[in-house]
């Protein structure tokens, strides 16, 4: 399937699957290079990670742990703003060495808002992995430690991520058709 359509848009094949599972595999062998002899807990955020972790654990030789999480954002009783919250996360992190799971970051703000929220129960250590990374549209302060391809400032559906929650099935990787 080179070509597709989801809703009313049309797309075309960016990175194909080969490609993809070829990247996640070099991904896993860095960090299983970079961890040696530690024990290391993936926090996968939900939805658009799912594929990825799930591809990365399968690359994973050593034991490791992963958990699945979602950032909520709710009008705080007490106060004017937006509170953030992690949803999902119940294993014990104190101490532990995290590693984030993303499908892309963009501007960085989700990760800075996870970061932010898991420092204070005092891991030992948090990387981040993403798949994607667009350099061009990042303001955050947590750049990822382990990129699978840095892509342009644009549209990218499929291998988890969505467009108006269609495409996250396809395994290859997606662009607008220009
Ligand atoms: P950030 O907080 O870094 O701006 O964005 C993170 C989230 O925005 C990603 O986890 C993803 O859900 C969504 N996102 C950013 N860029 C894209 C894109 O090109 N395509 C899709 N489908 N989602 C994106």
């Amino acid at each position: 399937m080179n070509e597709i359509q989801l809703h009313d848009k049309h797309f075309e094949v960016f990175i194909p699957s080969t490609d993809i599972l070829e990247k996640v595999a070099a991904l896993a062998a860095s960090i299983e290079k970079d961890y040696q002899g530690k024990n290391i807990l993936f926090l996968s955020i939900l939805n658009g990670a799912f594929m990825f972790s799930s591809d990365l654990m399968k690359a994973m030789r050593s034991n490791v742990e992963i958990s699945f999480i979602k950032v909520s954002s709710y009008h705080g009783t007490n106060t004017s703003g937006r509170v953030d919250e992690l949803i999902g996360l119940n294993s014990p992190i104190k101490g532990r060495d995290i590693i984030i799971l993303e499908d892309i970051v963009d501007t960085g703000i989700t990760i800075d808002k996870v970061m932010t929220l898991l420092k204070s129960s005092q891991p030992n250590s948090i990387a981040v992995c993403s798949l994607l990374y667009k350099p061009s549209a990042f303001k955050g302060k947590q750049k990822p430690n382990y990129v699978g391809f840095e892509i342009p400032d644009d549209f990218v559906v499929g291998y988890g991520l969505d467009y108006d929650q269609l495409g996250r099935n396809l395994s290859s990787i997606y662009q607008l058709k220009k």
